[in-house]
């Protein structure tokens, strides 16, 4: 439970930051944080010879309104609750405890790439991005080409996340079943829903996100085609939740198997999928 010994860094601008990542080269790591990095260390599954904070950084916490939402990548997830984002407050209040919620942060959690945490597949779902700084300027990466495979992302080792994006959530009502054994643990399985509805009371677009269904956050393409222009009634929905599973391989674990999993799936798909119509 002790990490192997490391340098530390806390600089005071975005400049300094990025320069100290790439003098330290490929064993550096950024800090946010710390609670997914530095459990790793303690288990000897991360040694970085050195630690990169990001928590004197200027400009990198807070949310923003103007078009997207613009949330700063060291925003903790308690202020992701807190700051009326729809579905993505809904998935931030589940993270954990209070605690966790205080230090965790938004950017850290994306750039993790765990596809058993909440934030991955709320983003995917919302179709929001990310903004990465590097030495050679910004760039925005879209979260379907964020998540590569299991921890993987495209964020480069030299880049810096500042920002998330995620789009407006006015005029969607948003859903968010998650399933896990004790209310701190990560999800077995959860499923984010975002659902707008016509002026006709019938699904005009939808969003489904799944978490924990394989290496990395998936969106259940087949339970929006069934819904997207139809009805949005409790029939159509528990019709379309048996879909939630269609194309998804859950990799066994020690809380639950595939099977399970895939249950898991088309249940919480309803369950989000009614709580975010009736919220439409
Ligand atoms: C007991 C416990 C329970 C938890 N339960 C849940 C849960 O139920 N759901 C859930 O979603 N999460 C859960 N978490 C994880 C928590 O949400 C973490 O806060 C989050 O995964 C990582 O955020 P962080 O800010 O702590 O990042 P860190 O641990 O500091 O960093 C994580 C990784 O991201 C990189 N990184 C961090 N910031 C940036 C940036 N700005 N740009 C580029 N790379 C960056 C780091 O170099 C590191 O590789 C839990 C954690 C603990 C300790």
């Amino acid at each position: 439970m002790i990490p192997a010994e490391f340098d530390y860094v806390a600089p005071e601008s975005l400049d300094d930051a990025l320069a100290a990542l790439r003098d330290g080269g490929e064993d550096a790591k950024l800090l946010a944080g710390g609670h997914s990095l530095v459990p790793l260390m303690k288990l000897r599954l991360a040694a970085p010879t050195l630690l990169v904070d990001l928590r004197r950084v200027p400009g990198l916490t807070g949310i923003r309104r103007n078009g997207a939402v613009r949330v700063g990548a060291m925003t903790p997830h308690h202020d992701v609750v807190t700051g009326d984002l729809g579905l993505a407050s809904m998935a931030a209040a589940t993270i954990a405890d209070q605690q966790v919620r205080n230090r965790g942060t938004i950017g850290g959690s994306l750039a993790h790439g765990d596809p058993a945490s909440d934030m991955p597949a709320v983003l995917l779902a919302l179709e929001g991005s990310v903004i990465a700084r590097g030495p050679n300027g910004e760039r925005e990466i879209a979260a379907a080409d964020l998540f590569l495979d299991y921890l993987t992302t495209s964020i480069g080792e030299d880049e810096i996340v500042t920002e998330v994006r995620l789009p407006a959530p006015e005029g969607w009502g948003a859903g968010y079943a998650k399933f896990n054994r004790r209310v701190e643990d990560w999800a077995m399985v959860a499923v984010c829903a975002a659902v707008k509805k016509a002026p006709d009371g019938s699904c005009e677009d939808v969003r489904v996100g799944l978490t924990n269904m394989g290496s990395v956050p998936l969106r259940a393409g087949a339970v929006e085609s069934a819904l997207r222009g139809g009805a949005l009634d409790a029939g159509a929905i528990a019709s379309a939740a048996e879909q939630a599973a269609e194309g998804t391989d859950p990799p066994e674990d020690l809380n639950a198997s595939s099977d399970y999993k895939r249950h898991l799936a088309r249940v919480l798909c309803r369950r989000a999928l009614e709580e975010a119509a009736a919220a439409a």
